[in-house]
């Protein structure tokens, strides 16, 4: 067992800690258009790599603990079928999505929500094990993603899922309470989401 990550949003309302470990995480870079249209969303595009990508963490939900700030939780849904993503009310970093379930055995803890950089985030979560959706980023597919997702991806993924929902690891949860969300995610229209769309830069 490794010391607990923390966890941090940009102005510091918001704090907490994740535990890592090498078979209960997963470390990979989105490039997909929702993620992408997330950040736009909060207007922290910032938080995006150079072909647009997300730094994602994917975990058990009740691996994650906020020992500070939690009120200032948010989420937001890009359309009725999509992810939970949550961030923070007073500084608008992105948090993690999860499933539109309750039960989600997984969040994707998001790096704008760790306070560490480069190699020391690399120290503290594992290094980057792919890179997905390549073909949404900015000025097409980087040489170093998959165009869609990789399929040797898929075990590993599934294996963390299935250790999750084995070991009930989607409570205790700083995201859900008796079995609600802790916040109801608020739903973008779908002329918002259309706005965001048209405004990606096209590959
Ligand atoms: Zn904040
Ligand atoms: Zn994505």
């Amino acid at each position: 067992m490794s010391s607990p990550v923390p966890l941090r949003c940009q102005c510091g309302a918001v704090q907490g800690e994740l535990d890592v470990s090498a078979s209960a995480g997963n470390r990979c870079v989105c490039y997909c258009d929702d993620c992408q249209a997330f950040a736009a969303t909060l207007g922290r595009e910032d938080i995006l790599d150079a072909w647009g990508g997300s730094d994602i963490y994917q975990t058990a939900p009740n691996r994650l603990r906020i020992t500070q700030g939690v009120e200032e939780l948010r989420a937001l849904r890009l359309g009725p079928k999509g992810l939970v993503r949550w961030y923070t009310a007073c500084c608008k970093t992105p948090v993690g999505n999860m499933v539109s379930t309750t039960r989600s055995p997984f969040i994707g803890v998001i790096s704008s929500f760790v306070p560490l950089d480069g190699p020391g985030r690399d120290a503290a979560l594992g290094p980057v094990r792919m890179h997905l959706m390549g073909r949404f980023a900015r000025g097409g597919c980087p040489p170093h993603a998959h165009p869609k997702m990789p399929l040797g991806a898929l075990p590993g993924f599934a294996m963390l899922l299935l250790r999750s929902v084995v070991t009930g690891g989607h409570i205790p949860s700083p995201f859900v309470i008796d079995g609600a969300w802790r916040v109801e995610p608020e739903l973008l229209s779908p002329e918002a989401r259309a706005k965001l769309s048209a405004a990606a830069p096209t590959p």
